[in-house]
């Protein structure tokens, strides 16, 4: 009897451990509010979690340095360009190179200079089409977008996450209207669906208002995520987690 238990309980446990569905939230973080961030890094870790932070304005060492301690503590790094103007409207203005050498090449060239891998991008307000994105994709595999006009909540089922794409997220802060039960749901049916679903905000501080992500509501959804067995990824963490999937 005893022999014949012990492989049943094994596998029982290894099912359990798996977790039901799969799926992933990525939470996004943009411009720079490299303190802050650093700072809620013991949240995440709390709940071994990874955000994707995503970078705009002009590289610094002290900035770099930030960037550095963010990466190695297991979170992705994104750029977000220098000046922070839109894709679309200067790309049709002055051409992909003007914008290339403008708002992106010097971001990038910070980057190798301080030997911080960066493989994603967050376009400036959102604003992308198909000429932005095949400029971006030169460069970056992972473009950060936002759900669109509509606001309706994009999944990226796991299976079918690719080397290169846009990601649409959606923007929580009080600006956005976000209520902390409605993005519960948006978690529950990431879980359900074995899907990834992208989200983002700027700094993170206790009571933050506006576009910004408040401590508390990050709290509860990390909390949540981890009753649902949801992982809490970056961007540069995709490939991997579908490879990995369950
Ligand atoms: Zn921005």
């Amino acid at each position: 009897m005893k022999k014949l238990l012990t492989p049943f309980l094994a596998l029982f446990a290894a099912a359990a451990s798996a977790a039901p569905g799969g799926g992933a939230v990525c939470f996004t973080f943009d411009d720079y509010h490299g303190e802050n961030w650093l700072a809620a890094d013991a949240l995440f870790k709390k709940y071994n979690a990874h955000a994707t932070f995503m970078i705009s304005g002009e590289i610094t060492d002290a900035k770099a340095a930030v960037m550095k301690q963010l990466q190695q503590r297991g979170h992705s790094i994104g750029l977000h360009t220098v000046h922070h103007r839109d894709a679309t409207t200067f790309i049709q203005k002055y051409g992909e190179e003007w914008y290339f050498e403008n708002e992106v090449a010097p971001q990038l060239d910070a980057c190798k200079k301080h030997g911080i891998r960066v493989s994603s991008f967050a376009y400036p307000n959102n604003r992308r089409d198909e000429r932005t994105d095949a400029l971006m994709w030169k460069h970056f595999n992972y473009l950060r977008a936002g759900w669109g006009k509509a606001k309706k909540p994009l999944y990226f089922p796991l299976d079918k996450i690719e080397k290169q794409m846009v990601l649409g997220g959606g923007g929580i802060g009080t600006y956005y209207n976000t209520k902390v039960e409605d993005l519960k749901k948006l978690l529950d049916k990431a879980a359900r669906t074995g899907s990834v679903i992208v989200f983002f905000s700027h700094n993170i501080a206790p009571g933050a208002e506006r576009i910004h992500m408040p401590t508390e509501v990050l709290q509860e959804l990390l909390e949540h995520a981890a009753k649902l067995n949801l992982r809490v990824a970056g961007f540069d963490e995709l490939p991997n987690l579908k490879t990995t999937g369950n």
